[in-house]
């Protein structure tokens, strides 16, 4: 069920944010951007106890974006300065990092390493973009858990991929970085990619 939501009401938890204490909070998240983001960038009240409840999922989804850039040419550069600098500081999250990575045999007798993240964490980061996004652009906020899945952009299939991103154009929050676009008819949908590598979706179904 979608609703209007009041500008004192948490987008995430729906506390009356002139009860508790609550905290400005950038839509998308600024540890996804680069170090000098568009200084538009839109901003959300949250209560302090979300915001403090996302503090270490953002840093997980960086690092995880970090070590892919590492390891491929196929994530922009630019912000893997920032990456390494969340993972050389934080040792538990490298271990849990470190932990999740494979070799996987290739076909063709050469090897690769994978890392698997623990899907839990990214999700949680989507939706909490996702519900910005609405709450910012569309005014909404959404009683339900949303659907949400997430995948290499090259990973999809050519067909998929323009499934994808069919609809309303997108909007290009920091080119390379971040884009994003929200679908309201017939349902529901925010779909982002994130450093052009990370296609991700949250869906409220009907
Ligand atoms: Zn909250």
């Amino acid at each position: 069920m979608l609703t209007h939501v009041p500008k004192t009401v948490c987008i995430h938890c729906g506390v009356d944010l002139e009860t508790v204490k609550s905290n400005k909070d950038h839509v998308p998240s600024r540890s996804l951007l680069s170090g000098s983001p568009p200084p538009d960038l839109p901003v959300i009240r949250i209560c302090e106890a979300c915001n403090s409840s996302f503090s270490s999922d953002e840093p997980y989804l960086v690092s995880f974006l970090g070590l892919i850039a590492e390891g491929s040419a196929r994530v922009n550069k630019k912000a893997w300065g920032h990456a390494s600098k969340v993972l050389d500081s934080d040792f538990r999250l490298q271990d849990d990092l470190d932990a999740r990575l494979s070799v996987v045999n290739q076909r063709d007798g050469g090897q690769r390493v994978a890392v698997e993240p623990d899907a839990g964490i990214i999700n949680r980061v989507i939706e909490k973009n996702a519900r910005g996004h609405i709450a910012i652009e569309a005014g909404l906020t959404a009683r339900s858990d949303p659907k949400i899945s997430f995948a290499s952009l090259q990973s999809l299939p050519p067909a998929g991929r323009e499934l994808f991103h069919k609809g309303p154009s997108w909007r290009v929050v920091e080119p390379d970085l971040y884009r994003y676009v929200v679908i309201t008819e017939p349902i529901l949908i925010v779909r982002a990619v994130i450093w052009e590598f990370l296609a991700t979706e949250a869906m409220w179904p009907a």
